[in-house]
């Protein structure tokens, strides 16, 4: 997979992207990742890349006309262009899975009060937010969503299975798991993970799943 990011702040994203699965994601190519900086695709004296919003208001915006033109540069024919935005539909496990199977995604972060409405309307193949709160700019939505997505590639987790089992996939939040010692400080592992029985522990598993789900998110039951 190919993915572009457009931000004012490329430093953002030296050190999360290069450690662990997705470090190993990108030695194996099977990620090819590219920070752009926005502002050179401003060509005045000063780089600008904001203004003030028409019909006032606080802060600034972003100008049309650097994202218009980095993204004719960096999109070619099949890129998908998702704009980071609170404003975006909710990006969930669902998606993540979804955009996994994309062969090129272009990411557009923004910064200040956001993006100027013709970037959003006549730009973007998708518009996503990460929960509803409101970060200083787009660089650490982008960096979520990739490491979200880029797990989901086939290939880069070791155990294709474990991807399968966890948190959302199954529509579930995922069963208390342990590991050794069966005992520690008092604390036992429950006796059925200790037996060996696999349909037994498979039962007991999908029971806790669903206890926890509807004691913590009753709305993924609905
Ligand atoms: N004025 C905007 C609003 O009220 O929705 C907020 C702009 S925010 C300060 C600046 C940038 O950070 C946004 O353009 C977006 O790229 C990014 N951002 C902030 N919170 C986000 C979130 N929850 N999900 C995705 N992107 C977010």
């Amino acid at each position: 997979m190919k993915i572009d990011v457009l931000t004012l702040f490329p430093a953002m994203f030296a050190g999360p992207l290069d450690e662990s699965i997705i470090k190993r994601a990108r030695a194996d190519g099977l990620l090819e990742l590219q920070i752009h900086n926005l502002r050179d695709y401003a060509h005045d004296r000063h780089k600008t890349v904001d203004d003030r919003p028409f019909g006032g208001g606080p802060g600034m915006l972003l100008k049309p006309e650097p994202i218009f033109e980095a993204v004719d540069a960096l999109a070619g024919e099949s890129a998908r262009v998702v704009l980071l935005s609170p404003s975006g539909r909710r990006f969930t496990q669902t998606i993540a899975h979804e955009l996994a199977h994309v062969k090129h995604l272009l990411l557009v972060t923004g910064h200040y009060e956001g993006f100027d409405e013709r970037v959003r309307a006549h730009l973007a193949d998708d518009e996503l937010s990460i929960g509803d709160y409101v970060l200083t700019n787009g660089a650490l939505p982008a960096m979520v969503l990739i490491d979200a997505v880029v797990r989901l590639i086939p290939g880069v987790l070791g155990d294709e299975e474990s991807a399968l089992q966890e948190s959302f996939t199954t529509g579930l939040l995922e069963y208390p798991q342990y590991t050794r010692p069966a005992e520690f400080r008092g604390m036992k592992v429950p006796e059925v993970l200790l037996s060996g029985n696999h349909a037994e522990i498979a039962k007991w598993r999908s029971h806790e799943a669903r206890l926890r789900t509807k004691e913590r998110r009753p709305d993924l039951l609905r």
